[in-house]
């Protein structure tokens, strides 16, 4: 596979000022593995050779791009050698970071949030009452235990009202003992409302509810927090099923977004565990938290390229606005300069 000649036809939209920012002060951390390291082996030569390549190799190995995602580019850049000499360390960055945007962009497919933001309402339309415009957009929050659902579940609603976006909670996560009082609290820090039932009811009659209002007030995103799950627990993923049949019930194609939570820290292993609850939780991209701790956010290519799924956010703290959007030339910039 090759990511070098032609224009890439649906490029990216430039990143909002303020994102490429915050995105570098998260990365920080993997910014100083990685780029150190490359900055390293290339001022060591002057040409770019076969040795220069095989230390390349194990630099982006060591930062949790993963094995086949490196041997990827590592034959692109081979390729690409054998017909054209790599001048030096700049342009084998600048390759270098071209490949890791293609790959990420690879699985960005369009954003239901664009398609959803601007309808197209015929003008008769726009005097009829707001619950027949359109119906809400349903996401629903999946994962294991401790990846981050229920904070991202918060910081998601926080970032539709930034939108603009009307947004109700649904917390379907009637398992966890605290999850719905945590809930609850982002609730209120993000001034929206949420659904809820007792502790250890049922999570498809709680997200009926949760739907059914959302509906009736015209809501434009319905968020739902599940309960952590192994993909290996057949109770709960069929449980999930009925969460997705009840949503499909009551609003068409719903849910619209599945997002898998996962831990940027746990690294290979959740790579993992997530390549077996993609294919069990009809999931549609990736939320991935915790990039603010880890030097292994390379984890984020190897998602793109393992998974085939786009990262659509990543989470780089824990206060409320410390979830962005996930942008490949930002993130990249970020990473490589
Ligand atoms: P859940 O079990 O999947 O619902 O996980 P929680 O939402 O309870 O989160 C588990 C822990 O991870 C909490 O201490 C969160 O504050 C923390 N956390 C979640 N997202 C992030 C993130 O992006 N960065 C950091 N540093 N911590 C996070």
């Amino acid at each position: 596979m090759s990511f070098f000649g032609g224009k890439r036809e649906n490029s990216v939209a430039t990143p909002k000022p303020g994102l490429l920012d915050r995105m570098k002060q998260a990365v920080t951390r993997t910014r100083e593995s990685l780029s150190s390291k490359i900055d390293g082996l290339v001022a060591l030569t002057r040409t770019v050779d076969e040795q220069t390549l095989e230390s390349l190799e194990s630099v982006l190995l060591t930062s949790d791009l993963g094995v086949q995602t490196t041997t990827d580019i590592l034959a692109a850049l081979r390729d690409r050698a054998r017909h054209q000499a790599i001048r030096d360390g700049a342009e084998l960055r600048s390759l270098l970071k071209q490949q890791l945007i293609a790959i990420l962009s690879a699985p960005q497919a369009p954003n239901t949030i664009q398609t959803l933001a601007a309808p197209q309402v015929p003008p008769q339309a726009l005097e009829a009452p707001k619950a027949q415009l359109a119906s809400p957009q349903v996401t629903f929050l999946v994962g294991v235990n401790g990846t981050g659902k229920t904070t991202s579940a918060g910081k998601l609603a926080a970032w539709y009202r930034a939108q603009n976006r009307t947004v109700l909670l649904c917390a379907a996560d009637t398992f966890r003992a605290a999850a719905i009082e945590q809930l609850e609290v982002w609730a209120a820090r993000s001034g929206v409302e949420m659904i809820k039932t007792r502790h250890g009811g049922d999570p498809a009659a709680v997200l009926y509810d949760a739907a059914s209002a959302a509906k009736a007030r015209g809501i434009q995103e319905l968020i739902v927090d599940t309960a952590g799950r192994l993909h290996t627990k057949s109770g709960l993923m069929d449980e999930l099923d009925k969460m997705r049949r009840t949503a499909a019930k009551l609003i068409p194609g719903a849910p619209h977004q599945v997002l898998l939570v996962m831990d940027a820290t746990t690294g290979q292993n959740g790579l993992q565990q997530a390549r077996l609850f993609t294919q069990a939780a009809g999931v549609t991209g990736i939320l991935l938290t915790k990039l603010d701790g880890t030097a292994k956010g390379g984890i984020a290519v190897a998602i793109a390229r393992e998974l085939a799924l786009p990262v659509r956010f990543v989470g780089v703290g824990e206060q409320m606005q410390d979830l962005l959007e996930f942008s490949p030339e930002a993130f990249v910039d970020s990473l490589l300069g």
